[in-house]
């Protein structure tokens, strides 16, 4: 049991690995933002907490903000990423994204 998590571990960690090499090749940029509390941050207001995620759904237990919770999140990490794009080099493009993923995180 303790060999088949050890192979698990071996796995997801290539598969991110080979996932990141790929994407450094076909994007114009890749920007890595620290994922940690995406999912329990409020996109609206910025409070943490994981009470405010359930399942699938994401409900501010502070401001009650109503969301899917992986737009949620999405919204956090595009922030993140756009902050740190931003601090570093103001004058580089953004990775492009298509009009959906753009219009659904706009909202
Ligand atoms: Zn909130």
């Amino acid at each position: 049991m303790k060999a088949k998590a050890g192979l698990n571990r071996e796995i997801l960690a290539t598969g991110w690995g080979t996932l990141r090499r790929m994407l450094e090749y076909k994007a114009l940029r890749v920007i890595a933002v620290d994922p940690r509390h995406t999912s329990q941050t409020c996109a609206a207001c910025g409070h943490v907490d994981a009470r405010s995620r359930r399942a699938r759904a994401f409900e501010c237990v502070a401001c009650g903000h109503a969301d899917h919770a992986d737009l949620n999140a999405a919204r956090n990490i595009r922030r993140r990423g756009l902050a740190l794009l931003h601090g570093e080099e103001r004058s580089v493009l953004p990775t492009p994204v298509t009009r959906e993923t753009d219009r659904r995180l706009a909202a």
